[in-house]
């Protein structure tokens, strides 16, 4: 069914508690830890817990559960104090944009500079 676990989806089994993550929150319908390999200084990923390969189907299905997506990543950039210096939002989608795990994710990365346009 649609949203249900993957058992080969690494996120799902974050999900699960099968393998473990730095939780930094969580929600009913989503949680946020961190990067394992950070590309800035904070570097969180923010995913649902409903089981969705990218951002826009994931929105398309659960608009409301996307909807949390995005304000638990503002949440982060709160608790993280990057809301004032500025970060990013990033859905890389296909792999061509550099996804590589297919379970929908939102990066959120601040505490440095980041330059525009991204690479
Ligand atoms: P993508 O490349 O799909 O946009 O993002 C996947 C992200 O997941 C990468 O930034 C990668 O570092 C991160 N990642 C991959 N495996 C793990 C893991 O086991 N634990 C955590 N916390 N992050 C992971
Ligand atoms: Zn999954």
């Amino acid at each position: 069914m649609a949203g249900e676990p993957q058992t080969d989806c690494l996120f799902c089994k974050i999900v699960s508690g099968d393998i473990p993550a730095t939780i930094v929150r969580e929600s009913a319908t989503t949680v946020a830890f961190r990067d394992i390999n950070p590309q800035a200084p904070t570097h969180v990923l923010v995913i649902p817990k409903v089981h969705y390969p990218d951002a826009a189907s994931l929105a398309a299905a659960e608009p409301q559960i996307a909807a949390d997506v995005l304000t638990e990543a503002g949440a982060v950039a709160a608790d993280e104090k990057i809301d004032s210096t500025g970060y990013r939002i990033i859905f890389n989608t296909g792999s061509g944009a550099g996804q590589t795990v297919f379970h929908a994710h939102a990066h959120v990365l601040g505490g440095r500079g980041l330059q525009w346009p991204p690479g």
